[in-house]
């Protein structure tokens, strides 16, 4: 059972050629897994509807075919949990908890700005797994706009340094894959 997996999305059912910005190659080269066996990152930029959750639960299925423990977490709902467990001084045990996962799946990060509680633990989770295990991102916001999301530019430099050392990140610029589906059925014209 994938943990946490909100929806079980595949490679297969991804059309590449809708967004001419994703380089096939680079997809395939995830696909490999390659980035997992590594401890590397994967960052996905883009607006809403461009596939960033899609191509995020198929790597997570990949990895868990490949027998890597995966875990998938919204990043508010992350956060909330991992602050829950700092006041029951518990972050510790729950960081450790993460490390089992191979590869860990943040998504949506953006959406919800953190407080610096908040920030606090998130960096303390990404400073436990650099280097030792993969996580996949997704965000709505450009790296330039981190800073807003942990509303303190100092901590978004470090958690942005630790997760960029080793990462690919894949910028998707491009059409809402939901529009071309509501076009379709005439919603739109
Ligand atoms: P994002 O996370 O970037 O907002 P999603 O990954 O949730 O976007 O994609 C929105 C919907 O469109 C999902 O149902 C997803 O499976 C589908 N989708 C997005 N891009 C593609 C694509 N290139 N090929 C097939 N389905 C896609
Ligand atoms: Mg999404």
């Amino acid at each position: 059972r994938l943990a946490g997996f909100p929806m079980e999305k595949r490679l297969d059912d991804f059309d590449v050629s809708f967004q001419p910005s994703l380089d096939p190659a680079v997809i395939r080269d995830l696909a490999s897994l390659r980035f997992v066996h590594h401890a590397e990152n994967v960052v996905f930029l883009g607006p809403p509807g461009v596939g960033k959750t899609h191509l995020a639960l198929a790597l997570g299925h990949e990895a868990v075919k490949q027998g890597f423990r995966v875990y998938y977490a919204n990043a508010s709902s992350l956060i909330e949990r991992l602050m829950k467990a700092n006041r029951e001084n518990k972050l510790e045990e729950r960081i450790k908890a993460l490390t089992k996962f191979h590869l860990l799946i943040v998504d949506e990060m953006g959406y919800l700005p953190f407080d610096s509680e908040g920030a606090h633990c998130f960096f303390s989770l990404i400073s436990r797994r650099y280097e030792k295990s993969s996580t996949i991102f997704t965000s709505n916001k450009s790296y330039g706009e981190w800073g807003e999301i942990f509303g303190d530019h100092v901590i978004a430099a470090a958690v942005l340094d630790r997760i960029l050392h080793h990462c690919t990140t894949i910028n998707i610029k491009g059409d809402s894959y939901r529009l071309k589906e509501r076009r379709k059925q005439g919603l739109f014209s």
